[in-house]
């Protein structure tokens, strides 16, 4: 697995979109939509630290996952940064 996709998935489970099968009940609190740009936030705050390859892909899947335009509030930038830092430890 890329170190993408795997920054990616772990993103998803340091976020707690894995707790309780959200991954798989749509009537979760948080869309699939912004679930998947908050996973990919995180592997690019990831991968630009790390100086890994795929930040470009990652910034071509966050645009299409955010696809309403509105910009990522407070709280949500606030889980992304938590989730990176605990991905480094
Ligand atoms: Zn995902």
């Amino acid at each position: 697995m890329p170190p993408k996709a795997r920054l990616h998935e772990l993103a998803h489970i340091a976020l707690g979109h894995t707790s309780g099968g959200a991954e798989l009940n749509d009537g979760d609190r948080t869309p699939r939509s912004l679930r998947e740009v908050e996973a990919e936030a995180v592997a690019l705050v990831c991968l630009e630290a790390l100086s890994l390859p795929g930040a470009e892909y990652v910034r071509g899947y966050i645009r299409h996952w955010h696809q309403s335009g509105e910009p990522i509030q407070e709280r949500g930038a606030q889980r992304i940064f938590k989730a990176a830092v605990s991905q480094s430890s």
